[in-house]
């Protein structure tokens, strides 16, 4: 691609409130970074928004100027469709404003801030958005479009069930309300198609009273019965009322200071929880939980909603080499136990997570075909987040997450469309069932025929 001139980028500056950044522009490698470290794309210009009339600009420059455009909400996604190679970065990073109206339990959220501003704004008032995840520096606008859940999802139902409107810049420029009674099908659309269909400039979420305390912990299991104790964990789980979230993560244990140093390092089956109801039936409830099988040990109390939100973050900081593997499960067969702890025997670093989130409740009760997000009716995720530093390492780390998938997609139905990585378009298909896609190309065909916003899991307008 041309290096874009002068003139061109001049004309763009003057009417931009924002920040211009190009190539050798002393902000321009900080900005162009993503949370994986695996891409190191250098975009032929960043746009640094200010505000949606800097959004509507962007669109138009990128447009008049054939460039390709990638959109970076939190810049989070391990896809990395975030920044390009050439073309126009159209970052929201400095989108970050969160108004929350307690009155009528609403939160308006711009469209680059990230779930750790959401929590925050929302729990000065009591209040949360369900489905916002559970580290605090991913995006709400990439985890929103794609579906988004959380540790309270399945009481409160998902991101996406919980969006009010969305304000959107299309590929024409335009600047769309998208809700039930405005624009219906681009508001179906932004509920899970991903960023397909625009660039959202702001969400406007329900939100529910949460906390400011939530019954919360992680309880830490022996590796050697990992076999009894997930056998156990899949018909726990699915016997608990929606206010009880309990997930399994296999992986090496960090060196936290309720383990014994012995432990660190070493493989364990770790069992975070979040109850949203009083201590004493927290405690009841998890009482299975550490009778099932012998703990390591625990940190379990009342924890305040903004730090459990957080208590994950240092474990997946920015900059390392990531390559994730996902698909839903239909059920934890033994079979499917013993090929995931075949995968967790031999895996190739100590920062890899097998991550299985626990999905039924509230989520599975709307119907299929009511938003783009389509696979509700399986009861688990499983996730492999491959996560390594060094280059040398990637054919080893990459080779293990394809065969480890590969293993376990005889239990396997659909998969998220935010746990893909760079897959393919069979592969974006199966995040949604036949209807659904088929709608999503005609709302892509209405919104963006020309696929200005390719840079995504992208549903392509024929
Ligand atoms: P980005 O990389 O900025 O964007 C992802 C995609 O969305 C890109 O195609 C981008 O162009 C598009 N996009 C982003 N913002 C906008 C916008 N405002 N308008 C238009 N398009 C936009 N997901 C869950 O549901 N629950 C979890 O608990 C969860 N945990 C996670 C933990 C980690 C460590 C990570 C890395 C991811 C997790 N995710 C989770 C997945 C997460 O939802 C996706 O990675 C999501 O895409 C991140 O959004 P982002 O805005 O940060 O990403």
């Amino acid at each position: 691609m041309e290096p874009l001139r002068d003139a061109q980028t001049g004309a763009f500056r003057k009417s931009f409130r924002g920040e211009v950044l190009l190539p050798g522009d002393r902000d321009y490698d900080r900005v162009r970074r993503i949370w994986n470290g695996m891409f190191d794309r250098r975009p032929a210009i960043i746009a640094r928004c200010a505000g949606t009339a800097d959004v509507i600009n962007a669109v138009h420059f990128a447009r008049d100027n054939g460039l390709l455009v990638a959109v970076r909400g939190g810049g989070h996604n391990s896809a990395g469709n975030a920044v390009c190679d050439g073309g126009i970065m159209i970052d929201l990073s400095l989108m970050r404003r969160v108004n929350v109206d307690p009155e009528n339990r609403t939160a308006r959220v711009d469209g680059g801030a990230l779930l750790g501003d959401m929590d925050r704004e929302t729990q000065l008032y009591g209040l949360a958005v369900s489905g916002g995840g559970i580290v605090s520096h991913t995006g709400v606008g990439g985890l929103t479009l794609g579906g988004g859940f959380g540790w309270i999802s399945r009481k409160h139902g998902l991101a996406v069930d919980n969006l009010l409107a969305a304000e959107v810049v299309t590929a024409d420029g335009r600047l769309l309300t998208a809700s039930a009674g405005e624009n219906p099908d681009l508001f179906w659309g932004i509920r899970g198609g991903g960023g397909n269909f625009g660039v959202v400039t702001s969400f406007r979420f329900r939100c529910v009273e949460v906390g400011p305390h939530v019954y919360s912990g992680l309880i830490v299991k022996r590796f050697e019965d990992a076999k009894r104790y997930m056998q156990f964990h899949r018909d726990y789980v699915r016997g608990l009322p929606d206010a009880m979230t309990a997930w399994i993560v296999v992986r090496h244990a960090p060196p936290l200071p309720f383990l014994p140093p012995e432990v660190h390092g070493q493989r364990v089956v770790v069992v975070p929880f979040v109850w949203l109801g009083d201590e004493a039936e927290g405690a009841r409830l998890i009482r299975p939980i550490r009778e099932a099988t012998p703990s390591l040990g625990e940190a379990v109390g009342m924890n305040p909603w903004v730090a459990w939100q957080a208590g994950f973050d240092g474990l997946v900081e920015h900059g390392a080499r990531n390559y994730w593997k996902s698909h839903h499960l239909t059920a934890l067969s033994d079979a499917c136990i013993d090929r995931i702890l075949e995968f967790a025997e031999t895996m190739p670093t100590k920062e890899i997570e097998v991550f299985i989130p626990h999905m039924e409740g509230a989520p599975g009760r709307v119907p299929e075909t009511a938003t783009a997000y389509a696979h509700r009716k399986t009861p688990f995720v499983l996730n492999i987040h491959t996560r390594w530093r060094d280059a040398a390492d990637d054919a080893r780390c990459l080779a293990w997450a394809r065969a480890f998938h590969q293993a376990t997609e005889p239990f396997a139905r659909g998969v998220y469309v935010n746990f893909l990585s760079d897959e393919g378009e069979d592969r974006v298909r199966a995040a949604y069932i036949p209807e659904v896609w088929d709608r999503l190309v005609e709302v892509k065909k209405e919104y963006d025929p020309e696929n200005l916003f390719r840079m995504n899991q992208n549903i392509r307008p024929s």
